[in-house]
């Protein structure tokens, strides 16, 4: 394939990754958009074999097809639930393979320029932070350790100082250090990216990983200036922006600055609140009595959550709102961006169950409507109806907007205990004389719904 071709092929590849970005922005053009992306990713792999005369072709074809497995065996295997960890594995892998790719360049010596070395050096940093705090993010939200923060005396002028060493280690390399210098510089990079993300807990891990998504992107796109590789500059540039601009959007969501997200834990104490469930009295109710409730409510909002995810139960919460639909009740979903473990958790866990698009609301358009809703049905939620995130300055969620169920007439939590949510804290709305809770697992509680509904 001659020069012209494979720049006209690189081409038509970005130009498809563009494409599948804007397709993915939105629900009804996310599948095709999806399909576009993974036709711009094999032109890419069929250029890079027909032009660049690929060396070791054997071991590179291994390479594909064990990757390939795995990828396909996990993406079928891993629950809606476990897809956060899968994602942030995924970006250590691609950070690992980027820094990997520099460091190699780097034991090649073959006479690069200092611009050159200053990139491949600035690749090996970024990679390895990327691949340490991914696999740690991963660790975290696998619960194989604790998701609180994790400081220790000192914290701050040890990462900066860590931080500080790997400047003059990448200052050595594009002055010509030897490639042992980028072995310890990837060794300071893999303790840094520990550093930055053991302080990160609870709440804050999702806007981490979509950080750590760009950091992924801007190996790919500077280990492409190393290879001299165009398409790896582009791609790992969309992936950069985007990440950058998910985890800005995230921290909004949050309530909090990026800043603080990465480093307000280096400041004090964890701010975490007790995990124990409270044993103050709820008012709890049977199905039948709920039903009662929705069955003569005029309008009626749900509040989905992480919970709705883990019992699986969109589809018997599509046929809740289908009865109530019928008996002509107003129904609408309000959709806050970080309910669930991911960025669009619930858009895409209610569109598998084929719930209309046009009646989820995103948080600033449904919150003005809880004041005329009888009903708000919280189903696996918790931190993102908490009222503490208005009103309990020090309170890890304190700042995050949160879903107004509070202002609606009545509120039906639909849970298994009072364990808390994912922040670690109490909810104050459980204990509201407004609130009533249908205790069990949200499947089987919104199945004896439907039935109960039914039967009025
Ligand atoms: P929460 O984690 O606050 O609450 C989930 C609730 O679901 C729990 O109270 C739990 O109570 C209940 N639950 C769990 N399993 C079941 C079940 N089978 N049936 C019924 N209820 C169940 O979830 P939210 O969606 O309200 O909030 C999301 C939280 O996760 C936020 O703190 C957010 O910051 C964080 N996060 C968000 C990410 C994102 O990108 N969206 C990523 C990672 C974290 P019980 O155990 O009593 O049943």
């Amino acid at each position: 394939m001659t020069g012209s071709w494979t720049a006209l092929a690189y081409l038509v590849a970005a130009v498809c990754f563009i494409v599948a970005l804007k397709g993915l922005s939105s629900p009804r053009t996310a599948r095709p958009g999806n399909l576009v992306g993974v036709t711009g990713a094999t032109i890419a792999v069929l250029v890079v074999f027909l032009s660049e005369r690929p060396d070791n072709v054997p071991y590179i074809l291994a390479a594909l097809v064990v990757g390939g497995a795995v990828g396909a065996f996990s993406a079928r295997r891993v629950a809606m639930t476990a897809m956060p960890q899968m994602v942030g594995i995924f970006n250590g892998v691609g950070g690992g393979a980027g820094a990997l790719v520099a460091l190699l360049e780097l034991g090649r010596g073959d006479g690069a320029q200092w611009p050159g070395l200053a990139v491949a050096a600035f690749t090996v940093f970024i990679g390895a932070v990327t691949f340490s705090g991914s696999t740690l993010t991963f660790v975290k939200l696998q619960e194989l350790m604790t998701g609180r923060p994790l400081t220790f005396p000192g914290g701050r002028p040890v990462f900066i100082g860590v931080v500080a060493a790997n400047v003059a280690l990448g200052t050595w390399i594009t002055l010509g250090g030897a490639l042992w210098v980028a072995i310890v510089l990837a060794a300071l990079s893999l303790a840094a990216g520990l550093l930055l993300v053991l302080p990160v807990g609870g709440a804050d891990v999702p806007v981490v990983i979509a950080l750590l998504n760009a950091f992924s992107g801007i190996t790919v796109a500077a280990s492409g200036y190393v290879l001299g590789n165009s398409l790896l500059i582009v791609a790992g540039t969309l992936v950069g922006a985007s990440g950058m601009l998910l985890s800005r959007l995230m921290a909004k969501a949050m309530g909090r600055s990026l800043a603080n997200i990465m480093f307000g834990a280096f400041a004090g104490p964890s701010t975490l609140g007790a995990t124990t469930a409270t044993d103050r009295p709820v008012r709890s109710a049977g199905p039948e009595d709920i039903a009662i409730l929705l069955g003569y409510a005029r309008k009626v909002i749900v509040a989905p959550g992480y919970g709705l995810a883990v019992a699986q139960g969109q589809h018997a919460l599509r046929d809740l709102a289908e009865v109530l639909d019928g008996r002509g009740i107003e129904v609408a979903y309000a959709i806050h961006p970080v309910a669930g473990r991911m960025p669009g958790h619930m858009n895409v866990l209610l569109a598998e169950a084929d719930v209309p698009y046009d009646q989820l609301k995103e948080m600033d358009l449904v919150n003005p409507e809880f004041k005329t809703a009888d009903v708000t049905l919280v189903v696996g939620a918790n931190d993102v109806v908490n009222p503490a995130a208005r009103s309990a300055p020090g309170s890890p969620i304190y700042g995050m907007p949160i879903l107004a169920a509070d202002a609606s007439r009545s509120i039906v939590f639909l849970k298994r205990s009072l364990r808390p949510g994912f922040a670690g804290i109490d909810n104050e709305l459980l204990h509201d004389p407004k609130t009533t809770l249908l205790f069990g697992d949200a499947k089987d509680s919104l199945t004896k719904l439907v039935a109960a509904v039914k039967a009025l």
